[in-house]
């Protein structure tokens, strides 16, 4: 190992000071994607599961040293966060805590190889995959674990512990990462043959013993430190009522961290809470006997036991003093919300603070989900604020750096300036470890690299483009009459008078496949070895076949297919003004699945029409309506980073406009149907109730803006993504849109009764051909879903369409599937 002479993260004895620099955690696929090539070559049967464990060992090794070499150089700083698929997924596969139908795939021991943990993400011609669902409030997907009441659970993989030893054998000692206890379970869902009023939580006792025997374990081989991730404590969204996980956390971690030494049975403990604030869940984190707490102070507040309910006892003046520094304000830091006031629960300030004085606090102060370049000499504030609190402080991430791209240094093509104000995870790597050397050696001594942030973001603030006066004042000019487009039935009659359509009119998503051919094309384009001329006449070939086929299978209501759109996000922030785009800005979206959000960084406008061309070219080929199609504010802004300089609400503001302005352009040249996708509506939900209302408000706002500037005659719908509607139903009725398109062909229509009862009076078309399968649904089969549509539904309001768009899938599965929906939709009509 090269690094063996410039390193002091050899194994040095043990050691349990916390390092003064870590991160919660690093991208995990490679910076030229290497895992994600890795395991598809081993889906595709093209290297063996030990070629594949080599290839990942390899990954890891240049990572621990590529984090050494950054200056994470001290004992349990570098994490070992690598995960083949999801760390939730590798927490199932570690206690055994597998389905009974991936049952048959299980060694005789209960471990799970390769291909079996693989198998739960996936699924196989006889068995349905573990649900996906969104990580928190990030675009990262994790597996949703199946708990029943019979589930085993039990130690049945070394896998973390052998990564442990990997890396000190290599000579770095790393702080092993695991999903903690509480989060696991708090996002597990019931199986399936749980009795009702089960919760995964009630399996907490069973699985404590399980980490226990893992902590011990890691212990054993050595490990100074272990990283307990329990993002699940900053969010009370979970339908799980706030008491009863603090009973857990006190639980778990009396199991965890009280009953053991430190050294012999268990390596030191951090719990980190990523994502947000411990708001009502501090107390109970301060009294464990964990070593270490993590804190977002990005998103989250300085932990203030000042905001925590006045004691009825006299022992407020104790920590008055401490309190009151800890709260003053030096701009990125709040306060936390004040605790319930259930008086089982509460708590006293001065035991909050003595419990987070035993503690070592790491300050996550370096963000880890956004791409902005810190403010060194703020974040140094911050950081020395919370030392008032700990009895140690150390500098981190606010969450695991998963969710930015491994380096601003692969964007060379990116503007200077703009790169200049960016950090991607190794950026931030360094940033945490001047910080912390600022922390110890003192501010003077990091001077320069804090001069450097701010003359950075200085130049951003006053950078051409980041702050317009034409889209300030036109933002400032909106009126509440621009969000409304009077009367929804009185639409309804104007749009039916004017298109035309048969009764349940079938139409598709947007997207048709995106075959070699567009692939090729829009590569050689790229690369210039196609000219506009070429590209476009490529392009509008492809829309020809997909106009003429659609109108062959005998759809209602066309699309153009989109085969001009690399992304659904990203075809619009290169034709936008505000945003730039990445070359290499990969980050794991799930599994091997990365996507490359676009960089927000300035105010947003249109400087030209982005989708007539194709519309209005697509519409010129046939009679039938052709739907305009686009990508709705919330959706653009949460795909992409966005900015952290200017509030959400008004991004979206911006954005609306620019789309306000292409629909009225699509309408003029003679679209009469308008699709804008919010399939992310939901994805930006605050992580607290209090905040979604406000949330709402400003995301459906923008989509009104959007499509509220078109005639009453021309039909606005928009598509989402998902089934379960929960605390956005009323904000989907809110968007006011014609027609909404929704999945619903898995669920086999379920949420249709949720919206009657919610009193969804609008056009919906529920997804009736599941196209995240490759299977054909039969003319039976679609038959049947769409008689369940209709008893739950008016058929004057019911549309027959897929779940999504179709450019995942092949023709071959796609033209028979579209022929049965048709058929499928003539004889219902014939039964109507
Ligand atoms: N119009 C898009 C398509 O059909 C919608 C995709 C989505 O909802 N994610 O591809
Ligand atoms: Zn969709």
């Amino acid at each position: 190992m090269t690094n063996q002479q410039h390193s002091p993260a050899l194994v040095q004895g043990t050691n349990f000071a916390f390092p003064a620099a870590t991160v919660l955690g690093y991208p995990r696929i490679g910076p030229n994607r290497e895992l994600k090539r890795a395991v598809e070559s081993f889906w595709a049967g093209r290297v063996s599961a030990s070629q594949l464990e080599q290839q990942a060992a390899e990954l890891r090794a240049r990572t621990r040293d590529h984090l050494v070499a950054l200056g994470l150089t001290e004992p349990a700083a570098v994490p070992s966060s690598f995960s083949f698929y999801d760390q939730v997924l590798d927490v199932v596969a570690t206690v055994g805590a597998v389905p009974p139908r991936f049952a048959h795939l299980r060694a005789a021991d209960g471990s799970l190889d390769l291909a079996a943990y693989f198998a739960l993400a996936r699924g196989d011609d006889e068995v349905a995959p573990l649900e996906m669902t969104k990580w928190f409030d990030s675009n990262y997907h994790y597996l949703v674990p199946e708990i029943g009441p019979e589930t085993e659970l039990r130690l049945v993989s070394d896998r973390i512990v052998a990564e442990y030893v990997e890396a000190r054998e290599a000579g770095v000692v790393t702080r092993p990462v695991v999903v903690g206890p509480v989060t696991f379970l708090l996002l597990s869902k019931p199986s399936d043959d749980a009795p009702a009023g089960f919760r995964p939580l009630d399996r907490l006792a069973d699985l404590l013993p399980v980490y226990a025997e893992l902590l011990g374990r890691l212990a054993a081989a050595g490990a100074p430190w272990v990283q307990l991730d329990e993002p699940a404590l900053v969010t009370d969204t979970l339908d799980v009522p706030g008491e009863r996980v603090r009973t857990a956390v006190t639980d778990a971690y009396r199991a965890l961290a009280s009953d053991l030494a430190v050294g012999a049975q268990r390596p030191a403990i951090l719990l980190a809470a990523p994502y947000g604030d411990l708001g009502d869940n501090l107390p109970v984190v301060a009294a464990s006997d964990v070593e270490a707490v993590a804190f977002d102070l990005v998103k989250g507040a300085l932990p203030s036991p000042a905001a925590l309910p006045a004691p009825s006892s006299e022992s407020v003046t104790s920590s008055e003093s401490v309190t009151s520094s800890a709260t003053e304000s030096a701009g990125t830091d709040g306060l936390t919300p004040g605790l319930t006031d259930s008086p089982a629960e509460q708590v006293r300030p001065a035991d909050v603070v003595a419990g987070l004085a035993r503690k070592t606090l790491v300050a996550g102060v370096v963000d880890g989900h956004n791409v902005w370049r810190a403010d060194l000499g703020a974040r140094l504030a911050q950081v020395e604020k919370l030392t008032t609190l700990g009895a140690r402080v150390t500098v981190g991430t606010s969450t695991s750096l998963f969710h930015v791209p491994h380096t601003t240094a692969a964007e060379p093509q990116l503007d200077a300036g703009l790169r200049s104000w960016l950090a991607f995870a190794d950026e931030k790597v360094l940033e945490v470890v001047t910080l912390a050397r600022g922390l110890v050696e003192g501010r003077d001594a990091v001077e320069t690299e804090i001069a450097a942030a701010s003359a950075a973001l200085a130049a951003r603030a006053t950078a051409a483009g980041v702050r317009v006066e034409a889209v300030r004042a036109r933002t400032a000019g909106v009126a509440p009459s621009d969000l409304e487009r009077g009367s929804a039935a009185e639409r309804r009659d104007t749009q039916a008078a004017r298109l035309g359509l048969p009764p349940l009119p079938t139409t598709t998503i947007g997207s048709f496949p995106q075959t070699t051919d567009i692939r090729v094309a829009r590569a050689a384009h790229a690369r210039g070895e196609l000219d506009d001329a070429q590209y476009d006449a490529a392009m509008e070939a492809e829309i020809a076949r997909v106009i003429a086929l659609q109108e062959e299978i005998g759809l209602d209501v066309l699309v153009h297919g989109e085969p001009e759109r690399n992304d659904m996000v990203q075809y619009f922030a290169e034709l936008l003004d505000g945003f730039a785009v990445t070359r290499n800005g990969w980050v794991q979206s799930y599994g091997t699945r990365c996507t490359r959000p676009s960089i927000l960084w300035g105010d947003v406008s249109r400087p030209a029409p982005m989708t007539v061309r194709w519309t209005r070219f697509a519409q010129s080929l046939t009679p039938k309506p052709v739907k305009g199609m686009l990508t709705g504010p919330v959706t653009i802004m949460a795909w992409s980073f966005v900015r952290d300089d200017l509030p959400l609400a008004d991004t979206a503001t911006q954005i609306g406009l620019a789309l306000r302005d292409e629909l009225a352009d699509l309408e003029a040249a003679g679209v009469a149907i308008i699709q804008v996708d919010e399939p992310a509506l939901r994805e930006l939900l605050p992580l607290r109730r209090a905040d979604q209302a406000a949330y709402l408000d400003w995301s459906v706002a923008s989509f009104r803006l959007a499509t509220s500037g078109v005639r009453a005659d021309t039909q606005v719908h928009t598509h989402l993504c998902y089934s379960e509607f929960g605390e956005v139903i009323g904000a989907i009725d809110a968007l006011d849109a014609d027609v909404t398109s929704i999945e619903a062909a898995r669920s086999r229509m379920e949420v249709l009764g949720e919206l009657r009862d919610a009193g969804f009076g609008r056009g919906v078309g529920p997804g009736v051909y599941d196209i995240h399968s490759p299977r054909v649904p039969s003319v039976d089969e679609l038959g049947e879903l769409i008689s369940l549509a209709a008893a739950d539904v008016d058929p004057g309001l019911l549309w027959i369409n897929p779940d999504c768009g179709l450019k995942t899938r092949g023709y071959a599965e796609v033209v028979p599937a579209l022929t049965h929906l048709v058929e499928a939709t003539r004889s219902a009509r014939g039964a109507l």
